[in-house]
């Protein structure tokens, strides 16, 4: 049969239809007034689709050249500060803040797991300068409870970091409610678009760090990009085709909101929170077991069947199907396979990719019932929508 090539793994996500047409027609220069007007828009867009009042940034760079800044920006050597890791998006807070002579300390939960908020507590010191953590960990589809952990910190001088890459689009955050001083996000996540671009909103008193701080910088000084920002510039030259496709994005969840682009993010983290439910309850009934004990809306991390290689499903599924799916990364490889729910997905996505796993996990020897696994997703849509249905019918 013919196959048509859809990504399902957690960054790259598929993009959009508009977002294809901005590339495409992206023949701007950055020092123009045209550029300055786009620029202005998708940096006051980005902030109500975060959710906060903070100043935010763009960086011609991948989600982690955003992290990287964070950390030289904030910290210089010798800082104590606090990492949070439960996979190998929170090593690599733990590697960075090493690389810039933090003195760390670990709470380090296993692949799979949350915190406990009483860990956290207990590591926490009087001099910690920053807490570094994800809200959810792509590595392992786990949700973190960031609400929480903002809560341990309010009314010390701790700063919280919070590498939001696929949490943001995906999860409720209430980013100025709790007091998340940089929130950080990427252009191949929930905004649909290719990879290229990082953004970052950051606190008044973030900003007040950043000039304590020593910490040699300069591509990624934030405090020069921020100057800039505020002309309706960047510094250097912007990802000008990422940041119109991000345009775009944000363009097309204002039209889903209905005028109301916070609307529009509130129906993309729904949309993500019901083919998660979907995926999670049919990968259930078919006997698997999902691999996180708190699951992140952004993805589903499943455990491949007893004597079934992951690897065996995800090129299953690609090559059979043309739907890329994630394998389990470093010791997680063959273990488990992930489905992303971040972004541009509907429910015929989410029910077209999991009639292919079945298909290809019947092929790999499980023994399945085919279409025990749909019929579930079938009634976790039904009744996640109940009232959508009851209402398109007036
Ligand atoms: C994708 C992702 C990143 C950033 O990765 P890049 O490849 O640098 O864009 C960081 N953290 C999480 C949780 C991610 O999912």
């Amino acid at each position: 049969m013919l196959r048509k090539n859809r990504l399902f793994t957690p960054g790259p996500t598929p993009l959009h239809p508009h977002v294809q047409t901005a590339l495409a027609s992206a023949d701007v220069h950055h020092r123009t007034a045209d550029f300055r007007a786009l620029y202005r828009r998708v940096l006051a867009d980005l902030q109500t689709f975060i959710g906060t009042k903070n100043e935010t940034l763009l960086l011609a760079s991948s989600g982690s050249g955003a992290m990287e800044a964070s950390v030289q920006n904030l910290t210089q050597g010798g800082d104590r500060v606090l990492v949070l890791s439960a996979g190998k998006f929170g090593e690599r807070w733990r590697d960075l803040v090493r690389v810039y002579g933090c003195q760390t300390d670990l709470v380090s939960v296993p692949y799979g797991e949350t915190f406990h908020v009483e860990q956290i507590r207990a590591a926490l010191k009087p001099d910690t300068r920053a807490v570094f953590l994800q809200a959810t960990e792509s590595s392992t589809g786990a949700r973190h409870d960031v609400a929480a952990i903002a809560a341990l910190l309010r009314g010390s001088d701790t700063l919280l970091v919070v590498d939001a890459i696929t949490g943001l689009g995906t999860t409720a955050l209430d980013v100025d409610g709790w007091g998340v001083d940089v929130i950080i996000g990427g252009s191949q996540k929930a905004l649909m678009a290719p990879p290229g671009v990082a953004y970052l909103a950051v606190s008044e008193r973030a900003w007040q760090r950043m000039e304590q701080v020593k910490t040699p910088r300069y591509y990624f000084d934030l405090r020069r990009e921020r100057k800039a920002a505020q002309k309706g510039e960047s510094a250097f030259t912007p990802a000008i085709a990422i940041v119109a496709a991000l345009d775009a994005a944000l363009q097309y969840l204002r039209q889903v909101g209905g005028g109301d682009l916070a609307e529009g993010r509130g129906m993309l983290v729904r949309n993500a929170e019901t083919c998660a439910a979907m995926t999670r309850a049919a990968a259930q009934a078919l006997g698997m077991k999902l691999f996180a004990k708190s699951p992140a809306a952004a993805l589903t991390a499943v455990v491949a069947p007893e004597g079934i290689d992951s690897g065996v499903v995800v090129k299953g599924v690609r090559d059979r199907f043309g739907a890329v799916l994630a394998d389990g990364q470093g010791e997680m490889k063959g273990q488990l396979f992930r489905v992303a729910h971040i972004g541009y997905y509907d429910y015929l996505d989410t029910i077209g990719v999991l009639g292919a796993i079945e298909q290809v996990l019947a092929s790999a020897g499980a023994q399945i019932e085919f279409g025990a696994g749909i019929a579930a997703a079938q009634k976790v849509y039904a009744e996640q929508t109940a009232s959508i249905a009851v209402a398109g019918t007036k």
